[in-house]
């Protein structure tokens, strides 16, 4: 984000200029060209170092919640010019119809430049500027795909920030009958085909699906939506499966509401609660053999990965001993955390390390350790998680020499959602779209 931001003030040429050098060297050269101050401004960190563990959600609704102070910033200035983007037209375009002069328009592209990619400018997005009577700009507004909006304050402290769309969650239920496929029976009752994938990778090591299924199976789930309108923005996210093999009765109550597990119960029986390095983050790679995404060839999976942006807060999952911290190899920057009984959990693909974090050093179960990142061999961001027992990797979600340990195994009781109420908002969900059509729901 950064470097794209200096790459934006770069093509600013002299006018950067001005402003980098212009504060300590006032010569004549520097003297203001413009009557802001559009240059100085900081973008806003996207992930700030917070303790607070309730911002560390990685969820695709996190970014959904209505954010009051960011939404009074904008508030605070008079809109006064406003235009949605026309074919063919470019963010210049917009300024210098705006009145602004060079220099601004410059200045405008560099602060938005630096959160947003301007070759995606589209018709239909919409500028909005706050320009006093005397002709200065005080805040310019771009919103783009999804209702998000790229907001510069200029003047007295400047900033840009990325201000996600408030979105409302709404939680829907579906259920199917399973013929040849758990993808094809979602595809034929309209459920996100996504959740396919998620009841594989959630239940791989636990039950094989193409063996388990014969046909005529059924299946329940829960699932949210973040919505602007009637627009779904982003993709669903799974909360609850009931899958009925006929014998035997799986369940399965993904992280919500705050809560840290993903838990399996069979016949209505607690199974596994595996505790996630990230919370509510989503399992995008399994365990075992696959064909790698970087080398192409099928090789062991030592690990499960989870999606999740970039910076995203990476916890230790069971409290430990620091053994290694830093890159190695295609594992990118990571650390290695002895447990007990000679139980090493690895994360890997960080982005950076805590800073305190040191060799030797005690770490308590659950405290930050690290943030996402793509670093070693990786094409997009996301977590490497590793439990290691001995010295061979073992699947982390039915391991169960990790959750043995003395240090802390998951509380279920102290997750907020439990099985009778997951089966409640699933019978509940399913009685009320039957009578009032899916969308009703809330
Ligand atoms: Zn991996």
């Amino acid at each position: 984000m950064r470097l794209r931001y200096w790459t934006a003030l770069a093509v600013t040429g002299s006018i950067a200029l001005v402003v980098i050098f212009g504060k300590g060297h006032p010569e004549k050269d520097a003297a203001p060209l413009v009557n802001v101050a559009p240059l100085t401004f900081e973008p806003k960190e996207q992930n700030p170092d917070q303790t607070d563990k309730a911002d560390d959600v990685v969820d695709a609704r996190a970014p959904a919640l209505k954010n009051d102070n960011q939404d009074s910033a904008i508030q605070d200035a008079e809109v006064t010019f406003s235009r949605a983007v026309g074919v063919g037209e470019s963010l210049y375009i917009l300024l210098a119809e705006a009145g602004l002069d060079a220099a601004i328009r410059a200045g405008v592209a560099a602060a938005i430049g630096s959160e947003y990619d301007l070759q995606r400018l589209k018709p239909g997005h919409r500028l909005d500027l706050a320009i006093t009577p005397d002709g200065t700009l005080q805040t310019a507004t771009l919103e783009v795909e999804d209702g998000v909006r790229i907001h510069a304050v200029f003047g007295d402290g400047p900033s840009v920030l990325t201000i996600p769309p408030a979105l409302d969650t709404v939680h829907r239920a579906g259920e199917t009958e399973i013929g040849s496929s758990i993808y094809a029976a979602l595809e034929a009752a309209d459920i996100p085909t996504r959740f396919a994938t998620d009841l594989e990778l959630v239940l791989a090591g636990t039950l094989d699906l193409r063996s388990a299924l014969g046909g005529g199976e059924h299946l329940g789930l829960v699932w949210r939506e973040g919505r602007l309108g009637d627009r779904v923005i982003g993709e669903p996210i799974i909360d609850f499966a009931k899958l009925d093999l006929g014998e035997d009765r799986y369940e399965i109550l993904w992280p919500q509401d705050g809560a840290k597990t993903t838990r399996i119960y069979k016949n209505g029986q607690h199974l596994l609660a595996f505790e996630q390095p990230i919370k509510g983050a989503r399992l995008s790679s399994a365990f075992g053999p696959r064909t790698h995404p970087v080398h192409g060839s099928l090789r062991m999976h030592n690990g499960v990965d989870f999606a999740a942006p970039e910076g995203a807060s990476v916890h230790a999952t069971r409290s430990g001993r620091v053994a290694f911290a830093g890159p190695r190899g295609g594992y990118g920057m990571m650390v290695e955390i002895e447990h007990a009984r000679n139980i090493r959990t690895i994360y890997a693909h960080l982005s950076s390390v805590e800073d305190t974090l040191k060799v030797g050093q005690q770490v308590s179960s659950g405290e930050r350790i690290g943030r996402v990142g793509s670093t070693g061999t990786s094409t997009a961001p996301h977590l490497h998680y590793e439990v290691i027992v001995g010295d061979s990797p073992v699947p982390p979600l039915t391991d169960t020499h990790l959750p043995q340990l003395g240090s802390g195994p998951p509380n279920i009781e102290d997750d907020p959602v439990d099985i009778p109420t997951a089966r409640n908002t699933l019978a509940r969900l399913l009685e009320q779209q039957g009578a009032d059509g899916p969308s009703a729901q809330n």
